[in-house]
Formats: structure tokens, sequence, C-alpha cells
């Protein structure tokens, strides 16, 4: 089975149907949370989610945040105000679709593959929703709080993959280049990056897909039309720093 694996699309309706585009055909659609906050097409992207294929989605904290489940002054002033826009934009319907999101999945066995389950988490296994796995100690101690042998997350933005190395108790990070196929080994925690607003200076869409029968890993980039999308944030007087940044990708 191939799985199409994305997160944080922040609302960016052209970066998510570019990698649609791009993806080609796949079996199921596995999304690492915050649909919303920061971009300019929320519901957009809720509806073109909400109806792909065998669709497994976490909650995000934008998500959360868009659903006031979390206070906005608990982000920078830029952010709070994405946010609030982004409440009053929300359609009933998509607020209704990120409310069922649960905060971690385990995906169902497939193929009785025994890399299956995969647990899907927004920010880490310990930390769902919040934390940032942004260095190897942080990401090796979190390897306590799942059994799988792979955790996909999201939240920082950074296409990046930390592999387990349990006899020698340590954890290794791996930055792929884009456009390569990596066999998988357990353990291992595998960020796709980040559809809709990319922070590792390379501003082309990211997102992977997995291959359950190979246990691969393809991690891919696609460019997309950023200032079709900078016009809509202008449009709707989003941040003039989250405008620019789409270009940079930072
Ligand atoms: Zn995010």
């Amino acid at each position: 089975m191939k799985i199409l694996v994305i997160s944080d699309i922040h609302a960016n309706l052209t970066a998510l149907e570019s990698v649609l585009e791009d993806a080609g055909s796949w079996d199921s659609l596995w999304c690492l949370g915050d649909l919303v906050g920061y971009g300019p097409d929320p519901n957009e992207c809720i509806e073109c989610v909400r109806q792909m294929p065998n669709l497994l989605c976490v909650l995000g904290n934008h998500d959360a945040a868009a659903l006031q489940h979390i206070d906005p002054d608990s982000f920078n002033p830029e952010a709070r105000q994405a946010i609030l826009w982004t409440q009053e934009t929300l359609s009933p319907e998509s607020i209704a679709f990120l409310s069922s999101l649960p905060q971690r999945i385990n995906s169902p066995q497939i193929d009785s593959n025994p890399a299956l389950p995969i647990t899907l988490v927004h920010g880490s296994p310990r930390q769902p929703v919040w934390e940032y796995l942004l260095d190897t100690h942080n990401a090796g101690n979190n390897f306590d709080y799942f059994e799988t042998p792979y955790c996909f997350v999201g939240h920082t933005h950074l296409p990046v993959i930390y592999v387990r190395l349990e006899t020698q108790n340590l954890t290794h990070l791996l930055v792929p280049e884009p456009e390569t196929i990596l066999q998988l080994t357990p353990r291992a925690i595998l960020n796709p990056g980040s559809v809709g607003q990319p922070r590792d200076r390379d501003p082309r869409a990211s997102y992977a897909l997995y291959d359950s029968e190979q246990n691969t890993w393809y991690y891919r980039r696609v460019a997309y039309d950023v200032e079709a999308v900078q016009a809509r944030m202008q449009a709707a007087s989003l941040p003039e720093r989250h405008i620019r940044r789409l270009a940079l990708g930072w």
C-alpha cells in the first residue's frame, strides 16, 4: 500500500493541490495536523482533505487553537492575529471536522506488514499536540512513549528522520535529500516536512510517500505558485511577516 504522508498544510490550498498532483496515485492519505493557521484557505483545505480516501488525520496545535481549545495568548502576536482570523473564517462544517480529530492514531495493520501499525501524532508521542522534536536528545527520549516500529510527526515543519539505535542507546538525525527513496529500519521517528509553510529555507512544499510493502520513505519537494497564495493572504489582511516568509521558506 502506498501512503501519502503530509503535515502542516496551514490553509495553503495551492501548495496542497500541487502536492496531490505531484504525488501521483496512492491508496491512503495520512495527515499529521495543522490543516489551518497562517494561510488564507482554511475551509478549502479542510474540504479537500476530508474527502480523501482512507484518511487518517490527527489534531495539530493550530487546529486546537482554531477550535478555541488553546488560549490565543499562548501564541506570538502575529500567530494570534492569524488564529483569530481563522476562527472567524471557519465554517460550521470545518469546525465539526477539526473537532472530530484525535490527538494520536495507531494506523491499521495492513497485509500483516511487521512495520505496521505506525503511530501518528502532530508534535511528539510524549506530548502529541505541543512538543517540538528539534534535537536528538529530545527525540531519543520520545522513543519510550510509543511502541510501534515507526512514529510519523509534523509540527517543526522540518523534513527529518530520527533513527534509534537501541543497542547503543543512540539516536541519529538524518536530513534526507529530496527525491530520495530510503529503506527504513526500525525504530524511527519521521517528519515529512510542511506542505504549506516549509521552514528549512526551501520554499517548495514538502511531503513523503510511505510504501508499506517495501517499507520505504520517498521524500519529495514540489514548487507551487507562492505569489498566488501571498495575494490571497494580502487580501485577507493576514500578517505581513507570514506573507513574506512563504517565498523564502523560513
Ligand atoms: Zn504547524
